[in-house]
């Protein structure tokens, strides 16, 4: 990572113990408020959300989505803060459709990426847009409980959540020994 974005985020770190602390001793936060300040230091700022969404609603409209009309993108970033994108792939015969997260983990895992810090999916509309079931596992696979996965219009945020919060007492590798 850049210095830059690395005293980036710890600006915005500051800034949010400011809003959140309202003036109490960080230690005498609640668990959920220490929660939302180490999910928010690991996260982008602004102007990489919104690199990020430009790049999902590139690879949404790229979408082969002609039986649902419901063309979904997205962009992951990686541990050493490459990017990935990939969109929504139907099929006549519809259970052999794959979603816009799956081929956009194809993608990481071809250029050698193992681990997802952050993800945004970007839908059809203003409605927050959010992992199916399935890639829900797809994403595990790759995360930690902290990866942070934003749901988003071509324009903003809608919803951003943890993968603890997606899929919580989650299957993993763990369960297999691995990692
Ligand atoms: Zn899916």
């Amino acid at each position: 990572m850049p210095s830059g974005r690395n005293s980036r985020n710890r600006s915005r770190q500051i800034l949010l113990w400011n809003a959140i602390g309202s003036g109490h001793d960080p230690d005498g936060w609640t668990r959920e408020q220490k929660r939302t300040v180490s999910l928010t230091s690991r996260s982008t700022n602004m102007a990489d959300i919104k690199a990020l969404i430009r790049l999902a609603t590139e690879a949404r409209d790229t979408a082969h989505a002609p039986y649902s009309n419901h063309p979904v993108g997205v962009a992951l970033v990686t541990d050493s803060g490459e990017i990935y994108t990939g969109c929504n792939v139907e099929n006549a015969a519809y259970p052999l459709g794959s979603c816009a997260e799956q081929s956009a983990i194809s993608a990481m895992v071809r250029g050698g990426g193992r681990a997802i810090t952050e993800l945004v999916v970007v839908g059809p509309s203003e409605e927050p847009c959010t992992p199916c079931g399935g890639c829900r596992q797809r994403i595990r696979e790759f995360s930690t409980p902290d990866t942070v996965v934003h749901s988003c219009s071509s324009q903003r945020v809608l919803l951003t959540m943890t993968m603890d919060a997606l899929l919580p007492h989650s299957f993993g590798p763990k369960n297999l020994n691995r990692r």
